[in-house]
């Protein structure tokens, strides 16, 4: 069976990373995918994070990498997949996640949203996070893959010159 994670992965971390890992031991293929929703202002063009997620998963030979634009489901019927992974960390998580799900289902009903639970340490962890850390100077190499924050700290780096 082929699973979809989409989302915005700006930067990808090891929260996002876990998810991965432990959804490639479940699913045949896991299809990581970048939205190119236009709402957000990322730190990260899409192609950037595409190779960021290429790199940090390389080690996975049943994990492939793609963006798209558009609605998931959509993406979802043309590479075949049936679930749609997302991952919960906190109650306010699940409100937005449930609305999606259910929202997702209406338009396209039988492709499922399963849901993972983060491991117990990355149940703070989000991009949002990483970035607000990093904005201010602080450590983040034990939130994201070492290239990951080579990455990041060169952005704000070159934001401060
Ligand atoms: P989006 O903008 O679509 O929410 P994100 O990159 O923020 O994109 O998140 C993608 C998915 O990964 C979401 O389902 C989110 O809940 C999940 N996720 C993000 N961080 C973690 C984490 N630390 N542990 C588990 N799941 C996470």
């Amino acid at each position: 069976m082929i699973a979809i994670y989409p989302g915005s992965f700006d930067p990808i971390t090891l929260g996002h990373l876990d998810i991965i890992t432990r959804s490639s031991k479940l699913y045949e293929l896991v299809i990581v995918v970048v939205s190119r929703n236009p709402s957000k202002d990322p730190l990260f063009t899409v192609e950037q994070r595409i190779q960021q997620i290429k790199q940090t998963t390389q080690h996975l030979p049943t994990v492939e990498v793609d963006s798209f634009d558009g609605l998931t489901v959509t993406y979802a019927k043309k590479r075949q997949a049936k679930v749609l992974l997302r991952g919960l960390r906190v109650l306010s998580d699940f409100e937005k996640e449930l609305q999606m799900a259910h929202t997702n289902k209406t338009l396209s009903n039988d492709i499922e949203t399963v849901f993972l639970a983060t491991s117990t340490e990355y149940g703070f962890l989000s991009s949002s996070l990483v970035k607000e850390i990093a904005k201010f100077g602080g450590p983040i190499s034990h939130l994201v893959p070492q290239h990951i924050a080579v990455d990041v700290e060169k952005c704000y780096g070159k934001a401060l010159l």
